[in-house]
């Protein structure tokens, strides 16, 4: 037996593991401090009860010999996929039947399409970004490069003016600067991948946060893109399904991949649970309002911290169509970590995380609850006006 010996090339699983490290340690020395954290990755509001309800009305179905339903279809029930056509026809985006496949989330679609590429392939992954991507990669054996994104283009990668990529991997509105790409710029990725010839992974995770006219919600959206890209995206953080597990996987008909996909997800998949997607079909039809207005909750808290850094003229991108915050702390994402946790206990992401391009800056969610959110602004706010005018003196910048 023969390991696959690419796992030894992961980099070490070290961000949430050292930032639940480091907040368990100060748990465990300041024991009655009140921490907050919004470093949160995760949904925190309850389901919508029209989800529930579709939830106990799946189940109630397969308790009768009616309704009784074994293995489903590899790539969905058609009420969900019709459901997710639908959702795309609002952006004036045409998808076939054929083309959509129901999933366990965005993370299946990520990670297993991999399964359907050569060991020699040359992939493109923004710096920084969601870490899962170059993980998948480095699993999978392949050359890795990077499309930088900084303060100089704003956070927003854009295809390098030499060099082929065979794969490419963009993950808009993105985790974690929260920026998003607006169509003449994804225009410009669609474009180049078809010059080079290459595939574009189009991770629209968060596309529900999105609420800039000119921002793209679909990679579908722009002409040619049809002819390179794959979409995936996710009930995870729309409406709240981290847990419930669903998304999808849209591959155009006219690509080789779209068939080699239903046979990867036949053979390794057996599709996603009947009552999964029927809670899945009513976050996108009875309970839509609900699941927009979940949406609305986080971005509501993204406001609240926006609207704060604002007054403090803090550097940013993101919290207009994502639920991240990105900004500029100016020394050492680990240090400034530390710094802020035992000023204020508050928890936040060092950028570094993910990605050399994301030292010296930071990464807030707006997943926590309003009150926390507040709460957290309120002690953030003296605490920056110190740290500024100590900054220089106590630490390196970067
Ligand atoms: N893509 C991005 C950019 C994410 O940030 C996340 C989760 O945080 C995922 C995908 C995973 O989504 P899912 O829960 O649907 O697997």
């Amino acid at each position: 037996m023969k390991l696959n010996k690419n796992f030894k090339n992961l980099a070490d699983d070290y961000l949430f593991a050292e930032v639940a490290k480091r907040v368990d340690d100060y748990k465990a020395a300041f024991p009655t401090a009140d921490v907050i954290s919004l470093g949160i990755g995760d949904a925190t509001l309850p389901l919508s009860l029209k989800v529930v309800d579709a939830a106990k009305s799946a189940a109630t179905d397969l308790g009768v010999k009616s309704g009784f339903r074994g293995y489903g279809p590899y790539d969905g029930y058609p009420f969900l996929k019709n459901a997710i056509i639908d959702y795309y026809t609002l952006r004036g985006v045409s998808i076939e039947s054929d083309e959509v496949f129901v999933t366990d989330g965005a993370k299946n679609g990520i990670g297993n399409i991999l399964d359907l590429f050569d060991v020699d392939n040359t992939v493109m992954i923004q710096d920084p970004v969601y870490p899962a991507y170059v993980d998948a990669n480095v699993i999978a054996g392949h050359k890795i490069v990077f499309a930088d994104a900084t303060r100089e283009n704003g956070f927003v990668a854009m295809p390098p003016k030499r060099g082929k990529a065979d794969i490419i991997y963009l993950c808009s509105p993105n985790n974690p600067t929260g920026t998003a790409y607006t169509l003449a710029q994804l225009k410009e990725w669609v474009d180049y991948a078809l010059d080079v010839g290459a595939v574009i992974i189009y991770d629209a995770a968060y596309e529900a946060y999105v609420e800039s006219k000119d921002a793209a919600r679909s990679i579908f959206q722009v002409t040619g893109a049809r002819d390179c890209a794959v979409e995936v995206c996710s009930f995870s953080k729309m409406a709240g399904f981290t847990g419930v597990r669903c998304g999808w996987t849209v591959i155009p008909m006219g690509s080789p991949l779209n068939r080699l996909w239903y046979r990867r997800q036949a053979i390794k998949f057996n599709g996603t649970s009947y009552v999964v997607q029927r809670m899945a079909e009513s976050a996108l039809r009875g309970g839509y309002e609900d699941t927009k207005k979940m949406v609305a909750e986080y971005k509501n808290n993204a406001k609240i911290i926006t609207k704060k850094f604002d007054e403090l003229g803090i550097e940013y991108t993101g919290g207009v169509d994502a639920p991240y915050i990105w900004f500029d702390c100016g020394v050492d994402s680990w240090k400034f970590f530390d710094h802020l946790l035992k000023k204020t206990r508050l928890v936040c992401t060092p950028g570094s995380g993910f990605g050399i391009n994301g030292n010296g800056w930071v990464r807030l969610t707006s997943f926590n609850s309003k009150e926390r959110t507040e709460e957290a602004i309120k002690r953030f706010e003296p605490f920056w006006r110190e740290f500024i005018a100590v900054r220089d003196k106590l630490f390196e910048r970067v």
